[in-house]
């Protein structure tokens, strides 16, 4: 089948390899002229099932009316005359029950876990390299309230057969040992042996070399306009280049799709919150994160990436604005520079900003739409790096029709009333 993958972000890309590999005729088009240029260009680099869950839980309401007020706040709010923030805010705020959360958490926790296995299988395929480790990520705990939350992670992290081992202060400088000279001690902390790290733009572009070279064609510098349809399905799509046609088509278009799939009658909560990043050359390599370190305090993950720090964080909920905040920027370096001031010349860090294409709920919608040859790939939120290969595997079991390896149900736009 010919199959038009619109977006060439990591979740379009790895969809694209496994509909590739089923033997499909397939093209990606992105409106940047390469890979992975907008979300998944330089986000925290964790491949982390062990922590899929939703940022809807109990008292989160709580907590972002307290954060509203501080200075160097995890999550920022900037209302807008939008009224899609504000219903997205309202089903947020309704997700945020111990019902709630427990059920998002197990749909979240069934796809990431599927998708590292995925991740790993892909990785055997092909031999591609992106800087990638798989030395686990330690969580770090500042204050014993947050050493005290750990105990009850542990047990979630059971229910979901998750290998973990909680720490004491004395442990976490033995898995990272360049935290001795962090400012601030960790009083504990949460170790996932079996989470991963890699660089996602370096993954996405090696793999678009890779798919290249075996037939899969990639139309760059190609935006999207609109979405036609008839009779039930999509007669193709319109591009600033033209009309392109297919047998199928799969929407990865992480923020964008909403605004696309309206017209169409297809309603999909997905919206922006925006994250940070800061990256810099590694210096000094034993005063550096062996792998990745999660500071709960802070929300802040800091990474290995080969010879490069990752700093991660923030939560900004202020529309489709990409433009890097330095004082959000500075926020991440001032957590990164804290707990590794060794590590590197801070001074010389690049900033970053990208929009986490996030559900209230947290799951991502995938599969089918009322239109039957029109698929959904998209709402990874703040975990799509994570989830990008098992959803695209899913995608090419349901374009080929068979039975995808996991139970999807919750993870689609059918089974509305589940979500
Ligand atoms: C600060 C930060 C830290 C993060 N850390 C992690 C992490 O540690 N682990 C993890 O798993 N996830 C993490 N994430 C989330 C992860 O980066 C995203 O979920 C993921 O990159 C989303 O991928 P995507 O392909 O859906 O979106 P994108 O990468 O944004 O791809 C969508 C593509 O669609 C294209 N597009 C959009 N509209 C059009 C149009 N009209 N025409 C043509 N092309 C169009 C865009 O150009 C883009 O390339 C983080 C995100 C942020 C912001």
């Amino acid at each position: 089948m010919k199959v038009l993958v619109l977006g060439a972000g990591v979740v379009g890309t790895a969809c694209a390899y496994y509909l590739s590999k089923a033997g499909h005729e397939v093209t990606v088009v992105d409106r940047q002229p390469g890979p992975a240029l907008e979300t998944s260009f330089a986000n925290a680099g964790g491949v982390c099932p062990g922590f899929a869950g939703p940022w809807a839980a109990p008292g989160m309401p709580f907590k972002v009316a307290k954060w509203l007020f501080a200075r160097h706040a995890p999550l920022v709010l900037r209302p807008r005359l939008d009224t899609h923030q504000w219903q997205w805010l309202a089903a947020f705020v309704a997700n945020c029950t111990a019902e709630r959360f427990a059920h998002n958490k197990a749909r979240m926790q069934r796809i990431a876990q599927y998708s590292k296995a995925c991740l790993v299988a892909l990785r055997e395929d092909t031999g591609i390299a992106y800087d990638h480790g798989t030395g686990g990520v330690l969580q770090i705990f500042q204050t014993e309230e947050e050493f005290d939350a750990a105990y009850g992670a542990s047990k979630a992290l059971d229910a979901f057969g998750v290998r973990h081992c909680v720490v004491d202060a004395a442990q976490t400088r033995v898995i990272e040992p360049a935290l001795a000279h962090a400012a601030v001690a960790p009083v504990g902390g949460l170790h996932l042996p079996d989470d991963e790290t890699g660089d996602c733009h370096l993954f996405t572009t090696r793999l678009v070399e890779r798919l290249r070279g075996q037939g899969t064609e990639f139309a760059f510098d190609t935006t999207i306009r609109a979405i036609l349809t008839e009779g039930g399905a999509v007669t193709g799509v319109v591009t600033d280049k033209g009309v392109l046609r297919a047998d199928r088509y799969v929407v990865a278009l992480a923020n964008d799709a909403p605004a696309l799939l309206r017209p169409l009658g297809i309603d999909i909560p997905v919206y922006p919150v925006k994250g940070y990043a800061v990256t810099l050359e590694i210096e000094n390599t034993d005063k550096a994160p062996r792998s990745s370190v999660m500071d709960e305090h802070s929300k802040v993950m800091v990474t290995r990436l080969g010879n490069r720090i990752r700093a991660a964080g923030i939560a900004e909920i202020s529309g489709y604005d990409r433009a890097v905040d330095p004082r959000r920027a500075e926020t991440v370096l001032h957590a990164a520079r804290s707990l590794f001031p060794q590590a590197g010349d801070y001074a010389k860090a690049t900033y970053w900003a990208g929009l986490r294409p996030m559900t209230p709920d947290g799951p991502p919608y995938l599969g089918a739409t009322p239109l039957r040859n029109l698929l959904l790939n998209l709402g990874q939120g703040s975990n799509g790096w994570t989830q990008a290969c098992g959803c695209g595997r899913i995608i090419a079991d349901l374009v080929d029709g068979r039975a995808p390896e996991i139970d999807t149900s919750g993870l689609t736009l059918v089974d509305g009333a589940a979500r």
